[in-house]
């Protein structure tokens, strides 16, 4: 983990909020690269989930919402997490996540000594477990309260409990209150979906590690409304697409560059499930900080439709045209967090290589969510016609594509940098491209494509490119594309 927080830092992927203030409590910024590549995920998510799909739809709703939203949805009453105090230090702790952390301990055994113990085990000279902070190691703890994870704040220009207003802890609720709108709007027969990617907050009382678990985030949800009478292949409609949106997802974040062995499905218990949910499946991927919650995927059956409709007075309901009945929808939620999927993709993609005797770091994105597609790099930052050719065929690339320029180091280096920032191709421009009248070689008009994983280097004509990255940015792979370009 460490090694991704230095890279983001140093390549312009994410910094810390308000870093020149001394930083503010877990919350991140994206930086130049950091912001197309969290783009092009949510690019590529909702034309996948959305676009393609002739059942879905989207919506993009306020961050602010009626408070009533959060009594209907729960949020007021449940969304909360037990927490403990320090009586000493004052720190804040999750009591759900004491026990896995290490702890601080003064040994009675070894006349006071200070010890840091890892986490869940006794001290080795003494036996004792821990009871009390495991941060300072001296005060005791407080019972449990529970704490809501929701922001408040106010509307309007006065300050009193009428106006209280909450930042959204998720982006769901907006889906089910407007209900109604896109049904009708959109004139849509069950089963269907409606998608939203957005920001989300939550005063989570032990955030960190990096960008997996902070207050401010990002959220792609999906409420996928299916009739509960009806059945698929002898089953309940609910339950076969609640597995369908399982295969979905996860076949999702392979295709993207997930490994196989990385992604995990995990079952929640009947104890752990949420209020709302028949059936909870998270995807799991082996972070850094090691398996946790990449998404999860719910069946919320129609809670949140009676909810709003008891709370709002209004009926939310669907007529059945078959049946002659008014039904309230059952909803599958698949839902992910966009920040967690960035870091999931770039922990898979991180590699440390050895290319003749030298260490190469390289992120193997997939070329659609590298947050740079090509670099352009003259190999004679010198000659003026090939400054000119390479900075004429990154303008012309860039109307498609996010690509850059570069001619601030040698040729070696410029590769290791784009390799870095997992660019999946160069583009060098060099003498015979432009050619050498003084030598008396006229220009061949080709530039050379080096391919970022196998660092195999194919030579094309300039005026190609544009098709070349076409196919090779739309998916064809580079033997293919090689092999095409060789036979002209
Ligand atoms: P966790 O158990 O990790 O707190 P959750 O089960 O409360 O997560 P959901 O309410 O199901 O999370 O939210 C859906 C997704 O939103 C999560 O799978 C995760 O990817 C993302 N998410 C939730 N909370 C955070 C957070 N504080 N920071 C970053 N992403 C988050």
């Amino acid at each position: 983990m460490d090694t991704l927080v230095s890279l983001s830092k140093r390549r312009g992927f994410v910094f810390q909020s308000s870093e020149i203030y001394g930083g503010a409590g877990s919350v991140w910024d994206y930086g130049p690269l950091g912001v197309e590549l969290k783009s092009n995920i949510k690019r590529v998510w909702w034309r996948d989930f959305v676009q393609r799909r002739p059942d879905m739809v989207g919506i993009d709703a306020s961050i602010l919402m009626h408070p009533t939203v959060w009594k209907a949805s729960g949020h007021l009453d449940h969304f909360t997490d037990p927490m403990v105090d320090c009586r000493e230090c004052k720190l804040r702790f999750r009591a759900d996540h004491v026990d896995a952390l290490p702890w601080t301990h003064y040994c009675p055994a070894t006349k006071g000594n200070k010890f840091t113990i890892p986490a869940g085990e006794p001290c080795s000279h003494c036996g004792a477990r821990r009871t009390l902070c495991p941060d300072c190691g001296k005060g005791e703890l407080t019972a449990p309260r529970q704490f809501n994870l929701m922001f408040k704040t106010f509307m309007g220009p006065v300050e009193e409990d009428a106006s209280i207003a909450y930042l959204r802890p998720e982006t769901a609720q907006a889906m089910f209150v407007n209900f109604e709108n896109v049904l009708q709007s959109m004139r849509l027969k069950l089963p269907f979906g409606i998608a939203q990617a957005g920001r989300s907050f939550r005063n989570e009382i032990t955030p960190g590690n990096f960008i997996f678990r902070t207050r401010e985030f990002e959220q792609m949800e999906i409420e996928y409304f299916v009739n509960p009478n009806d059945r698929v292949d002898g089953r309940p409609a609910d339950e076969h697409w609640h597995d369908r949106w399982i295969e979905d997802c996860l076949a999702w974040f392979r295709r993207y560059g997930l490994a196989e062995d990385s992604l995990r499905l995990r079952e929640h218990g009947k104890d752990e499930l949420s209020h709302y949910s028949k059936r909870t499946v998270d995807i799991d991927y082996r972070f850094p900080i090691g398996w946790s919650e990449l998404m999860g995927i719910a069946n919320r059956t129609d809670f949140d439709l009676k909810q709003h409709a008891k709370w709002s007075g209004k009926s939310l309901t669907y007529f059945d045209e078959e049946r002659k009945e008014h039904v309230v929808p059952y909803v599958v939620e698949p839902a992910a967090g966009l920040d967690r999927a960035l870091l999931a993709f770039m922990a898979d993609a991180y590699r440390e290589e050895e290319v003749r005797g030298e260490k190469r770091v390289v992120l193997r994105f997939h070329p659609e969510l590298a947050p740079v597609k090509v670099a352009v790099l003259p190999l004679l930052k010198k000659r003026d016609d090939i400054v000119r050719t390479a900075r004429a065929i990154r303008d012309e690339l860039a109307r498609q594509w996010r690509v850059v320029y570069d001619d601030t180091a040698a040729i070696g280096r410029l590769y290791r940098r784009q390799d870095e920032v997992g660019t999946p191709y160069c583009v060098t421009v060099d003498v015979q491209t432009v050619g050498d009248t003084d030598k008396g070689e006229s220009a061949d008009g080709k530039v050379t494509i080096r391919d970022r994983d196998s660092m195999e280097q194919i030579r094309v004509p300039a005026d190609r490119l544009g098709a070349v990255f076409g196919d090779l940015l739309g998916g064809q792979n580079w033997a293919e594309a090689a092999a095409r370009v060789g036979r002209g």
